[in-house]
């Protein structure tokens, strides 16, 4: 961890960072993609030819989810799509709190 937090204040000091450690550009640049793999990358949001986004939920749950991948989906058989609008139609009152969170 202490490296991450080196390299994001190498952004604000970068005399500091370059006098004191020994990372290459590339080390660097992949630590950073590292630190962008957010739940937006591991989820990412589907969209329908009209560029409306698309969600996913099962008849009995209660909340509607970005990917078709989320953990919560997984042990479910049968898994409906739609948009959010139809998602909140069919009774789902918010976002999945695993895919749907910024
Ligand atoms: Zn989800």
């Amino acid at each position: 961890m202490s490296i991450f937090l080196t390299v994001s204040c190498s952004r604000f000091s970068e005399s500091d960072f370059y006098g004191g450690m020994t990372l290459s550009d590339e080390d660097i640049s992949e630590l950073e993609s590292l630190m962008e793999a957010t739940t937006a990358e591991k989820y990412p949001a589907v969209t329908d030819e009209e560029g409306r986004y698309v969600f996913f939920f099962t008849a009995g749950g209660s909340v509607y989810h970005r990917s078709k991948n989320c953990p919560r989906l997984s042990s479910s058989s049968e898994i409906l799509s739609g948009t959010e609008e139809e998602a909140i139609a069919a009774g789902k009152k918010r976002g999945c709190s695993v895919c749907c969170r910024q």
